[in-house]
Formats: C-alpha cells, structure tokens, sequence
C-alpha cells in the first residue's frame, strides 16, 4: 500500500495529468499581479538561501525579484483570464472550403510536476464551416495555454476546445511534439526522447482527414 505523498510523487513522475482544467483554486485571482511578485519573491530568495547561497552577491541579489516576476508576468501568465487573446474571427468570403494548418507554432511551456520548461512544437488544423480565424491567433492560443504549469495532453486538449469554441465546429485538430526538460535533463537523462500528444476533433476523427492533416505536417517549408 502507497501512502498519499508517495501516490502523489508517482503521479507528478509518470506525468499523469488530473483534469482537462488546470487545478487553479477559486481564489486564484484574488491578489494582484504586483502582490503575487512581492510573496514569490520571498519564496524564491528563502528556496536560495536555504540552498546556502550569498544573496548579498552582486550576480545573485537581484534573482528573487526577477524569477517572480517572470512566473507572474511571463511563464506562468497565461493563467490569468484576463491575458487570453480575443479571438477575432471572420466570415469566411472566399469560401475556403478546405483544412486549414498552421504548423510548427513554437511551445514554451512549463511541466507542472517539476516546473521545468516543455519545449516542442504545435500543429494546429480546422476545416472551416463559414467562419475563419487570423492566422496569428492561432499562435497566440498556443501561447497563452502554454504559459501556465502544464501536463502537455491538456495543452493539446484546450488548444482544440479553444479553437472549437471560436470557430463553431468540432473540426479541429492540434499535434504536439515536445521534449521535456524534467525527462531530457535529469531523471532518466534521455536528451533525444519527445513527447507527441494530439486531440482529433470532427471530421478529424475520420482517418481520411487525420491522414492529410499529417501529411501537411510533414511538408517541409522551403522559401
Ligand atoms: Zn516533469
């Protein structure tokens, strides 16, 4: 029998992720941007000088104040609603009929378990049934899920739910291919292994679609 933190500890290494929502508390929001650097940063120089460092040292003292404010604003600011990219969409005029894929969109992301990045690439594919979105909101969906800890089958599963819920139609698909540092860099040490996820929505669950989604991402972009 496994106690609670020991099912926890397997769970955070096995990268098994709980819920297709990130577990954020109801109180999430509650305290501003500003306040949330000034109680990381307490955190972060209390973590350094338990680990023994000089924070009076000139390299050093400056840390605390910019690894908070990088959580708040930057890896970790996609978690605040507030930041979500409006998803302007058109009508779609030139009755573009066919998929639509807009591959290898970069992913920074974070592992939730160890809170090392995710690096890796997106695909991202709709067939349009009258609506259409801008090329770059895509990236920008990407960008916004990816910048909070992360289990990368959610990411890939919001990034679809996202695009769905601004298109109107199940007929998206998205493909992550991405190396997790918490794997590549220590653990098991394995620099070459990559993790792919995908989520086939609609007409992409049908093999004939899924097939030229693929294909599409293996084209090489030559200009
Ligand atoms: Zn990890």
């Amino acid at each position: 029998m496994i106690n609670r933190e020991e099912s926890h500890d397997e769970i955070g290494d096995n990268h098994i992720g709980s819920c297709a929502q990130n577990p954020l508390r109801k109180d999430a929001f509650d305290l501003s941007d500003d306040e949330k650097i000034e109680s990381i940063k307490k955190d972060v120089k209390n973590i350094l000088l338990t680990l023994g460092m000089d924070l009076t040292d000139d390299s050093m003292k400056g840390t605390p104040n910019r690894v908070a404010k990088m959580f708040v604003k930057e890896i970790f600011g996609g978690l605040n609603p507030d930041r979500k990219p409006k998803a302007s969409t058109f009508d779609n005029n030139y009755k573009y009929g066919e998929m639509l894929v807009e591959k290898n969109i970069i992913v920074y992301s974070t592992c939730e378990h160890h809170l090392l990045p995710i690096i890796g690439r997106a695909h991202v594919a709709y067939i349009s049934n009258g609506t259409v979105i801008g090329l770059s909101k895509m990236n920008r969906i990407v960008e916004y899920y990816s910048k909070r800890p992360q289990v990368q089958e959610r990411l890939t599963m919001q990034i679809v739910q996202e695009l769905q819920n601004a298109l109107g139609t199940q007929d998206v698909a998205c493909v992550i291919d991405a190396k997790h540092l918490c794997v590549n860099s220590r653990g098991i040490s394995d620099i070459e292994s990559s993790t792919v996820t995908s989520e086939f929505g609609g007409k992409f669950k049908e093999a004939q679609a899924r097939r030229e989604f693929l294909d599409y991402i293996k084209l090489e972009t030559k200009f």
